[in-house]
């Protein structure tokens, strides 16, 4: 069984389920049949008796106009006549009719089972029924009551295998006709089976498609519809969305991080080959070394953005969430950051009492940090820098102004992607990972970083958490 195929194994389920059903429903047919077959027959065998009750007359003396009539018998009968009208009909249906003295004998007309029902006691317009050899009988008594006359008794027997033949054609035709329903309902339900679970063989092979070939562009394709294999479909090809935007950004990732790492690398390597090529100056030494050391403190520190980037793509294990005062943490950044004076740019900020927030500490000071930093690399001499933290509709507004350089329009989405640097940017300084690392930690806190700027009038960059 657990071999088969699912559509086999639906298939033989609701086919056993309907052939219990057709079961039922043959016996039901059966039994209700002989129920109403019974009744019709002792309906039938009252009827008949009822009907030949009339046909007696009683008379005492006969004269010649009596006897003349053609269309009725004469019977003698204790001190007078009893005349039977040809009316009376021996056998109708099935059903026999015969007249009886009360001491069980015969006295008109016929009953092929008389040995078989001599002896039952009459009972006045009741049904009886009596066995005999293995079939029962009705047997339907009426008393005569005619005028002068007394213990006459009109009965009528009927065997209840009258009805056998029509019980037969029932039989035949239900034994015909249900198998048939049964067979075309499972080959049917077969095929629509088959039919229902095409999608599911269509997603599982795009699946295996996928899995083999590394096509991660490959999607599901069944067509319009909204039933659960659609919705199911259409889950998977938005897993299959997300994990290929994922290694998207990951080569990339990897692709820029070899590329920039690349041009660090041949600094330090051409400034080693100059240095041991020739002897040189004191000078030329330490301004070789001083070269090598700020490209080795840039690929240091690229290589640690790229790790915290990993990290914070892998979950939040490594960077535990706590109740932060952001507040006392806002203010802190910026008193230590007010310090730096670059280009003598003054930095002013203003945070709202008594905001706390469930987060990582390091990386929301990181966060901070990285804004205020570009706001001084990009901001002029004798700028001003405003850091601003409030409360605006239930969300947490942390704002970091410039009046520096600002940014071109076309710009303005590309800042954020990883490695981009803008061609006004101090590319020297800075390894363009800053402002991804900081859109990275707002979507690690669930929140999202905007920017509005003006080139030439300056920046705005706000974390809404
Ligand atoms: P970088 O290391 O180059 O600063 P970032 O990711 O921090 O890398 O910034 C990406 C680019 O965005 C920068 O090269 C710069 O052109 C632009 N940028 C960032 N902050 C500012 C700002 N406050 N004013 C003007 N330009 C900015």
């Amino acid at each position: 069984m657990r071999k088969l195929s699912l559509r086999y194994k639906i298939t033989l389920w609701f086919s056993v389920a309907l052939l219990i059903v057709v079961s039922f429903t043959y016996i039901s047919i059966l039994s209700v049949s002989n129920q109403i077959l019974q009744k019709t027959i002792r309906d039938n065998l009252i009827e008949t008796v009822e009907n030949n009750y009339d046909e007696f007359r009683y008379h005492t003396s006969l004269d010649s106009t009596d006897t003349d009539r053609d269309n009725s018998h004469f019977l003698e009968f204790e001190s007078g006549y009893l005349e039977v009208n040809d009316d009376f009909l021996n056998e109708v249906n099935g059903v026999y009719t015969a007249l009886y003295s009360s001491e069980s004998n015969l006295l008109y007309g016929e009953n092929p089972v008389s040995r078989a029902t001599y002896g039952t006691p009459f009972k006045d317009s009741q049904i009886q029924s009596i066995d005999s050899e293995g079939v029962t009988y009705y047997i339907f008594d009426r008393r005569l009551t005619l005028k002068g006359l007394n213990g006459l008794w009109i009965r009528g027997v009927v065997s209840e295998k009258q009805g056998d033949m029509q019980m037969s054609t029932i039989t035949r035709i239900s034994l015909i006709l249900l198998p048939a329903i049964l067979l075309i309902s499972c080959i049917g339900g077969y095929f629509l089976v088959k039919r229902m679970l095409r999608p599911i063989q269509k997603i599982s092979e795009t699946a295996k498609q996928i899995g083999q070939k590394n096509d991660l562009k490959k999607r599901i394709e069944l067509g319009y519809g909204n039933d659960e294999l659609h919705q199911l479909a259409g889950t998977f090809n938005d897993t299959f969305d997300k994990l290929d935007k994922s290694f998207e950004t990951q080569r990339r990732f990897i692709s820029d991080a070899s590329h920039e790492l690349r041009t660090p690398m041949s600094v330090i390597s051409a400034q080693c080959e100059l240095a041991l090529e020739k002897p040189m100056s004191e000078e030329e030494y330490e301004r070789a070394l001083k070269v090598i050391s700020r490209q080795s403190q840039k690929m240091s520190k690229m290589i640690n953005d790229m790790l915290d980037f990993t990290r914070m793509e892998a979950g939040s294990e490594k960077y535990p969430m706590e109740t932060i005062d952001m507040t006392e943490l806002v203010s802190s950044v910026c008193q230590d950051m007010a310090l730096i004076r670059e280009k003598n740019i003054k930095l002013d900020f203003e945070a709202e009492k008594g905001i706390v927030f469930t987060g990582n500490r390091l990386l929301l000071s990181r966060l901070l940090i990285n804004l205020i930093s570009n706001a001084y690399r990009y901001g002029n001499q004798n700028g001003h820098i405003w850091v601003c933290l409030n409360r605006e509709a239930q969300k947490i507004h942390l704002s970091v102004k410039d009046d520096g350089i600002g940014i071109a329009k076309g710009e303005q989405d590309k800042i954020f992607q990883r490695f981009y640097q803008s061609d006004n940017s101090h590319s020297g300084e800075g390894v363009g990972l800053g402002l991804s690392m900081a859109g990275e930690i707002a979507r690690f806190h669930g929140g999202e970083i905007t920017v509005s700027s003006e080139i030439n009038k300056g920046s705005k960059f706000t974390v809404i958490l």
